[in-house]
């Protein structure tokens, strides 16, 4: 394994454009930049070194409440719901150049805070400004229907914001999950308190400046930066938040839709998964090796959508397997900063035991390790690395095999015939991705029509698109985001008949003479 290094940069100059009141980094609500009620701090750390980066104002239950009444009151009183489309959408279009101008500063925040290679944010950068685009373009083509109904009724829908939106994201893509949550709600006229990971606020601190500097309307997007069990359960199980959209783990999704019914708020939840990614015999081989690894490795495999199932033909294991560890072993992992870096840390200690959990279990579970499985030291030793960790020998009972480990471990699954590839792919409470590697370009659509999962790829692993839907079959989720069903599901429908005939209905006898 090779090992990358960080060149000379500091973190006070990377976040030199962060707002602070007494050197901490604050919180935005109703228009302004505030401290936590009761003052309390969160330290941030780079997980490349384990250097303190930032300290941030951390919200209280009491913030939120704050969050949620001016959110409150911009969506009842505020102009933004009134506000026409096309303004809207105007407001968006500036949001979007303003990240583009500001590029590098987020992609600099978010390796800062997460790890991710440089390579990684910068796309993560590109793709957030094209997210708020897509939706600002969407947002004046509104989609209501026109019904033909048997009667003189003129009946037709609209769609209209649902109103306070409560947004809860995960670490592991920072600026871009904020904008999958924002960027569809504002634009379909909602108003939203969104909650960043406690690990990684940042870069929507970073991305609410942009909103403080554009004007956009108090209260109609508030960042409340904190932990899950507080600030997130207070978002889900308000009464005065009328939908709230998740991305996280399965178990904390449940716990958020238990909350949500304290007044039946809409939900959305974008969870884990434990995807399969089958290879065939006849697949281009250098191509499938090479989105195995990607779809494993990618992020350090810390991505919802994983393909941390590698489910291969017997008949090509063999030489599949050497070729994949082979090119796993010479993965550049590093300091996120070197350009040279392919493969970044685990987002914290307490993840990468996590991790490092896993990969005993596996081993206790008597799955072959075939490379990786440790911490890397040397250069690399206060931070959170893993080397890039396949296992083969599984059985289809192991935890490494059944359950999220969200780290760059994947485990191998061996098939003789499409009957059982199909099987094994669909055996995991999850749904949320998969992937086919054949050259019989029928067998990959009967194999992938088979696959129980909301997001699938035919030769190719990951590509995510801000115009096609995505989300989970099973316990991967509920809903989807992006696309046009993205903005839908910041949206209520109403029906509205027009009498086109004017006049008594005559039900009931009228018996005034
Ligand atoms: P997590 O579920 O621990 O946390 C996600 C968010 O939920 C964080 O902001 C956290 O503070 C908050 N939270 C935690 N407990 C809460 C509670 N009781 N009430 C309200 N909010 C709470 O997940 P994570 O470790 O941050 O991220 C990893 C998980 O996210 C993985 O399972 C991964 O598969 C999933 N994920 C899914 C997608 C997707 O699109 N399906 C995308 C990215 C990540």
């Amino acid at each position: 394994m090779q090992i990358a290094t960080r060149p000379a940069n500091s973190s006070s100059e990377i976040l030199a454009h962060l707002p602070r009141i007494g050197g901490v980094i604050p919180m935005y609500v109703d228009g302004e930049w505030r401290l936590a009620a009761g003052g309390a701090t969160r330290e941030l750390y780079d997980p490349a070194n384990g250097q303190p980066i930032a300290s941030i104002a951390e919200a209280t239950e009491a913030d939120v409440e704050a969050a949620i009444a001016a959110a409150r009151k911009a969506f009842d009183e505020g102009p933004w719901a009134a506000m026409n489309a096309a303004d809207r959408a105007a407001l968006l279009f500036r949001v979007a150049d303003a990240i583009d101008a500001r590029r590098d500063e987020f992609s600099r925040i978010d390796t800062l805070n997460n790890g991710k290679p440089l390579r990684e944010t910068q796309y993560d950068a590109i793709d957030a400004a094209n997210c708020f685009r897509y939706y600002a373009g969407l947002a004046t083509k509104p989609h209501g229907q026109t019904f033909d109904v048997p009667a003189p009724s003129q009946t037709f829908t609209v769609r209209e914001p649902i109103g306070v939106c409560g947004q809860i994201v995960p670490w592991n893509y920072p600026l871009l999950m904020a904008t999958w949550k924002l960027a569809p709600a504002l634009a379909a006229g909602n108003v939203c308190i969104l909650k960043p990971s406690e690990l990684t606020p940042l870069s929507t601190i970073a991305l609410a400046t942009i909103f403080d500097e554009l004007e956009f309307p108090p209260g109609t997007i508030n960042v409340v930066p904190g932990p899950g069990a507080t600030v997130g359960h207070a978002l889900a199980s308000s009464m005065l938040v009328d939908k709230i959209a998740f991305t996280g783990g399965t178990k904390t999704g449940r716990s958020i839709m238990q909350a949500a019914t304290s007044n039946l708020k809409k939900i959305s939840l974008e969870l884990g998964g434990k995807s399969p990614n089958v290879v065939f015999a006849d697949a281009d081989f250098e191509t499938a090796v090479d989105y195995a690894l990607f779809g494993i490795f990618a992020n350090a495999g810390q991505v919802c959508s994983a393909g941390s199932r590698l489910v291969v033909e017997r008949s090509l294991r063999d030489r599949f397997v050497e070729r994949l560890v082979e090119r796993a072993q010479n993965i550049r992992v590093g300091d996120g900063f070197d350009p040279q870096t392919e493969m970044g840390p685990i987002i914290s200690p307490l993840h990468r035991e996590r991790v490092e959990a896993y990969i005993a279990t596996g081993v206790e579970e008597g799955a072959k390790l075939l490379c990786g499985g440790e911490r890397l030291g040397g250069p690399l030793a206060a931070g959170n690395f893993i080397a890039p960790t396949i296992f083969d020998g599984t059985s289809p009972n192991m935890r490494i095999v059944k359950e999220e480990i969200f780290g760059p471990v994947l485990v191998i699954q061996t098939f003789d015939d499409e009957a059982e590839a199909i099987a094994i792919a669909n055996d995991t409470v999850y749904g949320l991705a998969g992937a086919v590697f054949t050259g019989d370009i029928a067998k990959a659509h009967r194999v992938i029509r088979k696959l129980r999962a909301g997001i699938t790829w035919i030769n190719t692993y990951h590509p995510t698109y801000n115009e096609a839907p995505w989300g989970g079959y099973k316990q991967s989720g509920i809903g989807r985001e992006l696309g046009t069903y993205g903005y839908d599901a910041y949206t209520e429908v109403k029906q509205i008949n027009v009498n086109l005939d004017v006049a008594p209905s005559g039900w009931f006898a009228d018996r005034r003479v």
